[in-house]
């Protein structure tokens, strides 16, 4: 069973909560079990040499998982008669190697009562689908990676964004000639649970979803996905134990967990809703970076333990800038400078000037070492690791764009790299060596002095 999840940066014994593991052979016959007893999240099958495994099955009382996660956007959750949301990498188990194994195909089948709707993001339907769902993962990560939605309570919509619409008709032809895409839109769902409807406005939310995906469609011009699902849960703690509040991206999904008794409705102001569209903007633009987008140690994936990755402040720092960039790429001209000076100040400059002294003296790959596995149990890491990104990516943009008289940008490195990892099937991570080297065969700027002077900045 995995213990750490990609983009999660920290550990969770999911294998706690595995119970009535059972094997069988082709013949009927049970095979014996043990779990490791060094205390990893393993177990052996004792299969007879004259026997073939057939079956392995287990349950788990996710009532009793989500009550011993505490982090709420790590755990499944389960409410009587109204919803379950599954977060695949805290239920599927697999057998080792398929987790390292890239063309593994996973066959999914859901059930749930007959009345119940059911929302796969591994493929989603733009109809309702009620009792049984299926369909099939490339491999175990595709599989772990999605997520499964169900229950009366679950607010499900469907919409197609059509790109003749999103994209100049010159730039769509090419760009869909260059992706070899026959689709002309994107499968967008937007599927919410929340335990406030009174103060969370779920009109509002899913115009604010769009508008979010549209931003960054138009600003990535590359689509690597034909169906994408935001997936947002507002739920009530259940107890002072648990916080909430930290989403998690995926391939196709995003997770979006919102604090319970955050208001977004027509009495929000513009700042608590431009706050809360950019976390969804955010999370979405990680589809991109870091999920087809990464360097080493985030894919292939170690489940079993939290790896150590010495580039979260590109994964999430320039993850934020760039969410930023593309939601104020949209805006008009004045309104563009505000938005964009708004999270510079308050959120980028803000958490880069708040840390203690002793994470602020950390180099920022140490503090990415470090952050792999308390990025927001001990926010002062994550929100340090960030800030310090997105304001490395900000010089970068600055000196981009004073070199090349605003003729490039940022964006045209990052879209550089996505075209390059998408040559590369987007499994092969990218080096600290290559990364210098994107932004000058894509805007012949040598960023290499801002690259540098952020790695070993050590003093503030
Ligand atoms: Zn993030």
């Amino acid at each position: 069973m995995p213990r750490s999840i990609p983009s999660g940066y920290n550990l969770q014994f999911y294998d706690s909560y595995v119970d009535n593991l059972i094997a069988k052979s082709s013949s009927g016959n049970f095979i014996t079990i043990k779990k490791e007893s060094t205390g990893g999240p393993r177990w052996t099958l004792e299969c007879a040499s004259n026997e073939t495994l057939s079956t392995i099955s287990y349950s788990i009382n996710l009532t009793k998982h989500e009550q011993g996660i505490l982090n709420i956007g790590d755990a499944s959750k389960i409410r009587l008669n109204r919803y379950i949301g599954i977060l695949g990498y805290s239920i599927f188990g697999y057998l080792e190697p398929m987790d390292k194994v890239e063309n593994f195909p996973v066959m999914l089948i859901v059930q749930s009562l007959l009345e119940w709707p059911i929302h796969l993001t591994l493929s989603p339907s733009n109809q309702q689908i009620y009792g049984t769902a299926s369909g099939i993962a490339k491999n175990y990560y595709h599989l772990a990676d999605s997520q499964i939605y169900m229950g009366p309570n679950m607010n499900f919509t469907y919409i197609s964004i059509s790109y003749d619409k999103l994209f100049p008709c010159s730039s769509l032809h090419q760009t869909l000639i260059e992706q070899n895409q026959t689709q002309i839109s994107l499968s967008f769902y937007v599927i919410i649970y929340t335990e406030d409807t009174k103060n969370f406005d779920i009109d509002m939310v899913i115009k604010l979803s769009v508008q979010a995906m549209k931003n960054l469609l138009l600003y990535n011009n590359i689509i690597p996905f034909s169906f994408y699902t935001v997936a947002m849960e507002m739920i009530k703690p259940l107890d002072d134990k648990h916080t909430g509040g930290f989403s998690i991206e995926h391939l196709n999904s995003c997770t979006i967990n919102v604090i319970y008794g955050t208001i977004i409705n027509k009495n929000s102001t513009d700042n608590q809703i431009k706050t809360f569209q950019y976390n969804i903007a955010h999370h979405i633009q990680h589809a991109w970076l870091p999920k087809r987008l990464f360097s080493i140690f985030y894919y292939p994936f170690t489940f079993e333990l939290t790896p150590v990755i010495d580039t979260i402040w590109f994964n999430e720092g320039f993850g934020q800038y760039i969410a930023m960039d593309a939601m104020a790429n949209a805006l008009p001209l004045n309104e563009s400078y505000e938005y964009r000076q708004y999270f510079i100040e308050n959120r980028f400059k803000y958490y880069f000037n708040l840390a203690p002294l002793f994470i602020k003296q950390m180099p920022l790959p140490y503090l990415s070492m470090i952050a792999s596995s308390l990025y927001s149990s001990d926010f002062r890491t994550g929100s340090n690791l960030y800030a310090r990104g997105a304001l490395m990516a900000k010089d970068m943009d600055e000196l981009i764009q004073s070199k090349t008289l605003k003729q490039k940008s940022l964006r045209d490195g990052i879209i550089y790299m996505v075209k390059w990892s998408e040559s590369n099937s987007y499994i092969i991570p990218f080096t600290m060596e290559q990364f210098p080297e994107f932004f000058m065969n894509a805007t012949n700027v040598d960023v290499s002095l801002v690259l540098e002077k952020w790695l070993q900045l050590t003093h503030i």
